[in-house]
């Protein structure tokens, strides 16, 4: 076998041409999406009114196992793909570890993270549609940025509802999404119904992802030829980010490298699922076996601290139910929280693989994350963001233990993104003025209690 290089990247023709939906694989597929109000299963037809058609398909499409990538979309991921699989042999050395640490980096795109390779295919179908614009919402930034870019692109308008924290905390994304002719508005606003009423009950309130998403659906479905888009939780999304397992794995193939542990953030769960699922493919057809593990922030810990249950996808409860592993649609993550890790809920084919023991979970505390990301930054020269750091943490734990072991395991994990926009964040941890918030059994107990009881 010839030396591993420090980058394995793949030619241009090897991008996929098809996106693998790992439902058709899953014996127990994830729970339908229910009506909010009649607490019925959801057809495609009733997420139209929401969601672009196509995308409303993707999302109900538990059987095909390959969907066609467009080549319109094909093309622009060529702007950017395939990103490469590093083979984190500066790491390696500073940990003195026999472990073999591979990372695949998804941040070398102007929006820095994973999220295009998504908002890439929603805008499409959005143009495809003939619709005029989408709304979304964002968190930390990232997915904003993403969808502006991919909104540009098509000549789509775009309004942004942005958690009024980071809006307030993070100007730059916000002017980098305006430059790509976003419309920028902090949430909770005075604009929308859900917004003033989310003010009335929380004064003062930093905002929520929760939130946001809730005024984002308004305002898709009180304007003429909008939609509304999502950045991450949904299947569809998952279904887009396989690009970044298959790649992984084509890359893994070609030197034969057989992946023991796979590591990834999990925040609504797109990239740690979207990597995952070639791997959990094959664990479901009996072909191979794999330690997954998700990694969570300890401030918002819907795996391994939350219920799985049915719940409302937002504050505002216009969104449809979806059975998923959550703290509660009203919890409100710690503001001093730096990563943008906050959604109260988790993938429902995420939480179904782990309710299934396909995959495990941990979650990890704030500054651990940030000492890592400083380690880690150090010798690989990436500053990674925050969310990404989270995986970094559990790679190095990984690592360490081959070290008391004697095990070269072949470590692999997902690098979604780098953090230069998330310096105020790294301020604090460099002024040694960050805390780990951690909820207590309490504050969880208080908004699982609001759940719907179905
Ligand atoms: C949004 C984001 C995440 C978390 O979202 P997932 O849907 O769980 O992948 C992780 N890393 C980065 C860099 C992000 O922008």
């Amino acid at each position: 076998m010839s030396e591993i290089p420090y980058k394995i990247y793949l030619s241009e023709n090897e991008i996929p041409t098809a996106w693998y939906n790992v439902r058709a694989d899953m014996k127990n597929k994830p729970a339908p999406l229910l009506n909010p109000g009649t607490g019925e299963p959801l057809k495609a037809e009733d997420l139209y009114p929401i969601f672009c058609e196509e995308l409303s398909k993707q999302e109900m499409n538990n059987d095909d196992q390959w969907i066609d990538i467009p080549g319109e979309i094909v093309d622009f991921y060529k702007m950017y793909r395939p990103s490469p699989l590093v083979r984190a042999y500066c790491l390696e050395k500073e940990l003195d570890t026999p472990a073999h640490i591979y990372y695949k980096f998804e941040g070398n795109n102007t929006s820095g993270s994973h999220k295009l390779n998504s908002a890439i295919a929603q805008a499409y179908y959005a143009k495809k549609q003939g619709l005029k614009g989408v709304t979304t919402e964002t968190g930390a930034g990232q997915w904003g940025t993403a969808l502006s870019m991919a909104t540009a692109y098509f000549g789509l308008d775009c309004q942004v509802y942005m958690v009024k924290v980071s809006y307030e905390q993070k100007p730059f994304r916000r002017e980098v999404m305006r430059t790509y002719g976003a419309t920028v508005t902090p949430s909770p606003s005075m604009s929308t119904n859900v917004g003033r009423k989310i003010n009335e009950e929380f004064p003062g309130t930093n905002g929520s992802l929760g939130c946001a998403i809730s005024e984002a659906v308004e305002a898709a479905t009180s304007q003429e030829g909008y939609r509304y888009v999502l950045g991450s939780v949904l299947s569809q999304v998952l279904l887009h980010q396989s690009v970044i397992g298959l790649e992984t794995k084509a890359a893994l193939d070609k030197y034969g490298i057989k992946a023991d542990t796979i590591i990834g953030c999990a925040g609504g769960g797109s990239n740690l699922g979207g990597l995952i699922s070639p791997f959990v493919g094959q664990m479901l057809r009996g072909e191979a076996d794999y330690d997954i593990i998700a990694v969570e922030p300890a401030s918002c810990p819907s795996l391994t601290r939350g219920s799985y249950v049915y719940d409302f996808c937002d504050t505002g409860r216009v969104c449809p139910l979806a059975k998923m592993y959550t703290l509660g649609s009203n919890f409100m993550p710690a503001p001093n929280h730096a990563g943008g890790l906050r959604y109260h809920g988790m993938s429902s084919i995420v939480s179904q693989l782990y309710d299934d023991k396909l995959i495990r979970a941990t979650s990890v505390k704030q500054t651990d994350v940030f000492a890592a990301a400083e380690k880690f930054a150090r010798v690989e020269g990436i500053l990674p963001a925050p969310e990404s750091s989270h995986a970094i943490k559990v790679a190095i734990d990984e690592a360490l233990k081959c070290k008391e072991t004697g095990e070269a395991k072949n470590i692999v994990f997902g690098l979604t993104g780098t953090g230069y926009f998330d310096l105020v964040a790294y301020q604090k941890y460099n002024d040694g003025v960050m805390d780990d918030y951690i909820p207590t059994d309490e504050d969880i107990a208080k908004s699982l209690a609001q759940c719907p009881k179905i």
